[in-house]
């Protein structure tokens, strides 16, 4: 065992320390398929709040880069650690500290997993909507730092709407409290939003206060397939302007669809171009109204309207992603999001990249919000195929940039987007944006290299 494994095991104990091979699993994060792995000299587990700012306050004394991990579910890269950086992971701190189904509130620990909160909310005929794919991966500090959304964000917001209150270990080493129970606070300046989408360079999440609301009575999906994204893209439109709010209303292109059809609940037409996957939920006597406006705004132009069970549309639409690395062994996919206006130029755009880098590309995404995950197919074993997928990345960014959106909408910077700020923002922006980290990591030791470098 080296120096930072020995005196960080006199905080946590020997044996919530890894070394060497022990800390194979927490090297990596769902960028694996596309070859992004990196190596530490420990990785420190702390068991409370305590622990993860004693931790802190070590590395900040010993000049150490702490890396915090959730459930290594992040698509950014922001969970991998360079070598001379210790990981810190939070999954020890697991405990649901405090949950009042009649106030509608919970208070729990950094690495309370997301499909824990979920149950926890559905068993008490509450619902806590962000929902991330991962969910049974993914941990609750982890959805704060990325501000991860979700298919229903479109209607009820990405995590950081639910979040009333962190607990936070910040440089150097000391614990703090923004924001708690009460769901209204405008006493100060709004660190808590400062932190939510943070990714792990400003502080270590270890605990937070969420609100959740009564589940609706009804949620019903309505999946309406079209022969062309124009088409579909349409109907997006006339959603909105007949007034409806949907819970969801996300999209899969053709070839996303054709990847995963043969696990869709139903039999699916053939030779979609794109598919909407649409819920609406409420009170039943609403739903139904609602449901026969739908049927009037998806209707014109679709080949095939469905209404397949909740629980398996979204478990199927949670298996794309696995769907199209499954084509050809791997895939590099991009979260950018648009203007919903631009919603089909983006969706063709995608693919027209993909050609000219001599790749298949594809999409699916969360249409109401403009949120497109471009994805291009490729053989994650073959070196050149993902170097064409990081150039066809950068045409994606400025791309998004163009049509008025952003190089990330829902996974963040992290490691992958290095650099990608400056396409977006400003030099006086992005000047803002250091001088945040510096007050908050004046050594720059809080996952170093991610999100603003
Ligand atoms: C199949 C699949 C589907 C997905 N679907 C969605 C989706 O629909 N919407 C969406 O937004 N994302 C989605 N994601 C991405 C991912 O699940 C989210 O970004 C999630 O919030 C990451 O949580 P995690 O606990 O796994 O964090 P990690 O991957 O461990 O870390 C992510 C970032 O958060 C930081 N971090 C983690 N925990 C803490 C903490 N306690 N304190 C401070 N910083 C911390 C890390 O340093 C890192 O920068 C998906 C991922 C997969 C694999």
């Amino acid at each position: 065992m080296g120096p930072v494994a020995r005196d960080l095991s006199a905080i946590v104990g020997a044996e919530h320390v890894l070394t060497g091979a022990a800390t194979r699993d927490h090297v990596t994060d769902a960028t694996v398929s596309r070859g992004v792995r990196g190596s530490t000299d420990a990785v420190v587990l702390p068991g409370s709040a305590a622990e993860a700012a004693a931790v802190l306050g070590w590395c900040y004394e010993h000049d150490v880069a702490l890396v915090p991990r959730g459930g290594g579910t992040g698509l950014a890269g922001g969970a991998v650690p360079a070598e001379g950086q210790v990981v810190c992971g939070l999954e020890r701190l697991g405990r649901v500290i405090a949950f009042e189904p009649e106030r509608w509130r919970a208070h729990v620990e950094a690495g309370v997993t997301t499909g824990t909160i979920h149950r926890l909310a559905r068993e008490n005929g509450l619902m806590f909507p962000p929902d991330p794919g991962a969910a049974e991966q993914s941990q609750i500090g982890g959805n704060i730092a990325t501000d991860a959304g979700g298919p229903h964000a479109l209607k009820y917001g990405a995590t950081g709407a639910w979040v009333t209150g962190l607990e936070v270990a910040i440089a150097p080493g000391e614990l703090i409290r923004v924001g708690g129970p009460a769901t209204k606070d405008v006493a100060g300046y709004d660190l808590l939003h400062l932190l939510v989408g943070s990714e792990g360079t400003l502080g270590l999440v270890t605990a937070a206060w969420l609100r959740m609301i009564p589940a609706p009575e009804v949620a019903l999906p309505v999946v309406a397939f079209y022969p062309t994204v124009a088409a579909g893209c349409a109907a997006v439109d006339a959603a909105f302007s007949f007034g409806l709010h949907p819970a969801a209303l996300d999209f899969v292109d053709g070839r996303a669809f054709a990847a995963a059809a043969g696990a869709y609940p139903g039999t699916p037409p053939d030779g979609a171009g794109l598919v909407l996957l649409v819920e609406i939920d409420g009170p039943r006597e609403d739903v139904e109204r609602q449901r026969t406006e739908l049927y009037e705004a998806l209707g014109p132009g679709s080949s095939r309207l469905d209404e397949p069970p909740p629980a398996d549309l979204w478990r199927w639409r949670d298996g794309l992603s696995g769907a199209a690395v499954a084509v050809r062994g791997g895939k590099v996919s991009e979260d950018i999001a648009v203007p919903v206006e631009h919603l089909a130029e983006a969706i063709d755009e995608v693919r027209a990249i993909a050609g000219r880098h001599g790749l298949e590309g594809c999409s699916w995404g969360h249409a109401g919000d403009g949120v497109l995950h471009g994805t291009f197919l490729l053989d994650s074993s073959r070196q050149e195929q993902l170097a064409a997928a990081d150039e066809a990345a950068r045409e994606l960014f400025d791309l998004a940039v163009r049509l008025g959106g952003t190089v990330t909408g829902e996974h963040g910077i992290g490691l992958l987007k290095r650099g990608a700020l400056a396409r977006q923002w400003p030099e006086p922006a992005l000047a803002l944006h250091r001088q945040i980290k510096a007050l908050f990591d004046p050594k720059g030791l809080l996952n170093p290299g991610k999100k603003v470098a």
